[in-house]
């Protein structure tokens, strides 16, 4: 069955909104298969987000994500990669469509980066390294 790996950002985390984006997951129908709050290392995000070094978003962006705890977890279900994308909605949470994650509870808050609540394995691949990198003891 496939696999996908989610992240409550820190300002997901922050929020409060850890219980709503899993709540969101389970009333779609997916399963939890791995839970766990956790501070990101450095050397977690450039692995994470080796495709995004250089990139001038790329050291704001490693600085949010180091800002405070993330909710990692591995969700389980046919084609669940695509569908938590659906979830999310669009990466700028100022356009994202009302009803994902990010147009319902999302807004730019003026800083550097797209603090866009959730982070969502783009591919099956993309999931299978993810894991790997957060989740080293389930692969
Ligand atoms: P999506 O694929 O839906 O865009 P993502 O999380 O996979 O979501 P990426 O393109 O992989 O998005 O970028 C990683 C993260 O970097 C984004 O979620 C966002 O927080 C931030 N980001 C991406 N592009 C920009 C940008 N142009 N300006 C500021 N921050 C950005």
């Amino acid at each position: 069955v496939q696999r996908s790996l989610v992240l409550v950002k820190p300002d997901g985390v922050r929020r409060g909104l850890s219980g709503e984006v899993l709540r969101r997951i389970e009333a779609k129908g997916y399963t939890l298969a791995a839970v766990e709050l956790r501070t990101a290392t450095p050397e977690i995000l450039a692995e994470h987000y080796a495709e995004h070094e250089g990139k001038p978003f790329y050291a704001p962006l490693v600085e949010f994500m180091l800002s405070g705890p993330v909710l990692a977890v591995v969700i389980e279900g046919e084609r669940c990669v695509e569908g938590f994308r659906s979830l999310a909605g669009a990466t700028d949470p100022t356009v994202a469509a009302p009803g994902t994650i990010r147009g319902d509870l999302g807004r730019d808050w003026g800083a550097a980066v797209q603090q866009n609540l959730v982070h969502g394995s783009d591919s099956p691949e993309s999931a299978a390294r993810e894991i790997g990198i957060w989740f080293s003891d389930l692969t």
